[in-house]
């Protein structure tokens, strides 16, 4: 009799997602460009690896035991991936969300079965109302229970140095020569790169940041520039304050892209290379266009750009043609080359 080939469960398929080579979009720029594509992960995107990881080394340290709770202040990928994990796992997941945060995201959170504390949005993040400091007092409250923090965990970085890092490296033959992810918590670039760099150390590696986040101007001064902090419509992709979970001297540069360059590209990331990913995938893709102009590629590069998530996520926005229209996103383009609206 055959065997029945099966994941015992969806934990067995988070990371070894696939390296997809880029054709149309790189074909007038030198060298090869291939993107990890996070999307591929069971809860669509990169963060499952750190939920998966952080609560396993939890578990190991003997810091938690099934029953217990895990406590994070996100509505983003890394709430729904915490979410994910806790179900398959048997942890309690809490979830402290910003009232900013859009009713489809607290909806898909509580589906993934996460209990979700809205806080205010208006309130200073040293508030008790606050999101951080609701999470902090649950946690304080909560006997054996893990705050992931991820912006100030050093494990962010290591799930990453454990997993993509090696998976990349594996996947190119070593061949990689550049690094191009976007820098949020900075887990993702700092572990992968992290990782690349000690197999070899001439890789660049470049961060993609937003305008209206402040750390391109503190990788290149060292200091927290606040009239650098405005608001940007990008989710998940830069920051207003400087995180732990980036290692900036592993860092070669930064470089910003802008809300509206990035929604246009992901929208044609779909179109060229059949690939539906998230936002910020189009504001890494956009960041290569960047730095071909400025001739940084040769056509001995090979090129490695992460794509953090899946497309799904922004159908209200990006993939949106209204939502585009309103940000005032269309403008710019030739009266040919708007979408045909059928009716
Ligand atoms: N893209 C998206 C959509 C994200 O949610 C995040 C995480 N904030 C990032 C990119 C950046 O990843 P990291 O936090 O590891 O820097």
């Amino acid at each position: 009799m055959k065997s029945i080939q099966a994941h015992e469960n969806a934990l067995s398929l988070i990371g070894n997602t696939p390296l997809i080579k880029l054709n149309r979009l790189t074909e007038k720029i030198p060298g090869r460009f291939y993107a990890k594509v996070e999307g591929f992960n069971p809860g669509h995107s990169a963060k499952d690896r750190i939920a998966l990881y952080i609560i396993e080394q939890a578990e190991k340290k003997g810091l938690i035991n099934p029953g217990d709770t895990i406590i994070e202040t996100t509505s983003g990928n890394t709430g729904f991936s915490l979410a994910m994990v806790s179900i398959l796992k048997g942890y309690r997941c809490i979830l402290a969300v910003s009232s900013k945060s859009s009713a489809d995201k607290i909806d898909m959170l509580k589906t993934m079965g996460a209990e979700v504390y809205v806080c205010p949005a208006h309130v200073a993040a040293d508030d008790p109302r606050s999101y951080y400091e609701v999470a902090k007092r649950l946690h304080k409250e909560t006997p054996g229970s893990v705050y992931i923090n991820q912006y100030f965990n050093e494990l962010n970085i290591e799930a990453h140095y454990a997993s993509t890092g090696p998976e990349i490296w594996e996947q190119t033959g070593g061949q990689i020569t550049h690094l191009v992810a976007c820098s949020g918590t900075g887990g993702t670039i700092s572990g992968t790169a992290r990782y690349l760099k000690e197999q070899n150390p001439d890789i660049e590696v470049i961060g993609i940041d937003a305008y209206g986040s402040v750390l391109q101007k503190y990788h290149e001064t060292g200091k927290l520039d606040k009239d650098e902090i405005y608001p940007y419509r990008i989710e998940g992709l830069g920051k207003n304050l400087i995180p732990s979970a980036t290692d900036f001297k592993i860092i070669d540069r930064f470089i910003k892209v802008t809300d509206e360059d990035s929604a246009h590209m992901a929208r044609t990331i779909a179109v060229q290379e059949g690939l539906f990913v998230g936002y910020t995938s189009g504001a890494a893709m956009q960041g290569i266009t960047q730095l071909n102009e400025e001739g940084t590629f040769g056509p001995n590069d090979v090129v490695v750009v992460i794509f953090p998530d899946h497309g799904s996520r922004y159908m209200s926005k990006i993939y949106s043609d209204s939502w585009m229209e309103q940000q005032g996103f269309f403008d710019a383009l030739q009266e040919v080359e708007k979408p045909v609206q059928v009716v």
